[in-house]
């Protein structure tokens, strides 16, 4: 009997890693489909950047106004593109089967965290490190 339970806890470990690799093809998908997102978000958003350069503003408060939207329109962009990095940077890593792994420490990063957050690199423990060293 203890041969077979020995078995078993291979045939769990298999299984598994299956798991884990579906899981990873499932994020791989919503990373391509986030990515894809964002791009056209960023497309739409250069557009009307380019558009709003050509009007004629009226008076001082058309422009501060008009100044204000456009900071927020490049402050969105910016958090856009790092976002777009960082899931890029993700895909770039399941090619190369480096995905999951924390890129400071080299420990896996829980797959609760990975579900809730696709694109992070770091695990729990070196996020919190980098966000005291003010990252
Ligand atoms: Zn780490």
């Amino acid at each position: 009997m203890a041969q077979d339970r020995g078995e078993n806890k291979r045939r769990n470990k298999e299984l598994a890693g299956d798991r884990q690799d579906a899981f990873v093809q499932e994020l791989k998908r919503i990373l391509i489909e986030k990515r894809d997102q964002i791009r056209g978000n960023i497309d739409l958003e250069l557009n009307d950047l380019r558009q709003s350069e050509g009007h004629h503003l009226a008076d001082m408060e058309d422009l501060a106004s008009e100044t204000t939207d456009e900071s927020t329109a490049f402050h969105i962009l910016e958090l856009e593109q790092a976002e777009l990095s960082q899931i890029e940077r993700a895909l770039q890593l399941i090619e190369e089967g480096e995905y999951g792994k924390c890129e400071e420490c080299g420990e896996p990063i829980s797959i609760e965290r990975l579900r809730a957050l696709p694109f992070a690199t770091l695990c729990v423990e070196c996020k919190k490190e980098s966000e005291r060293r003010g990252g």
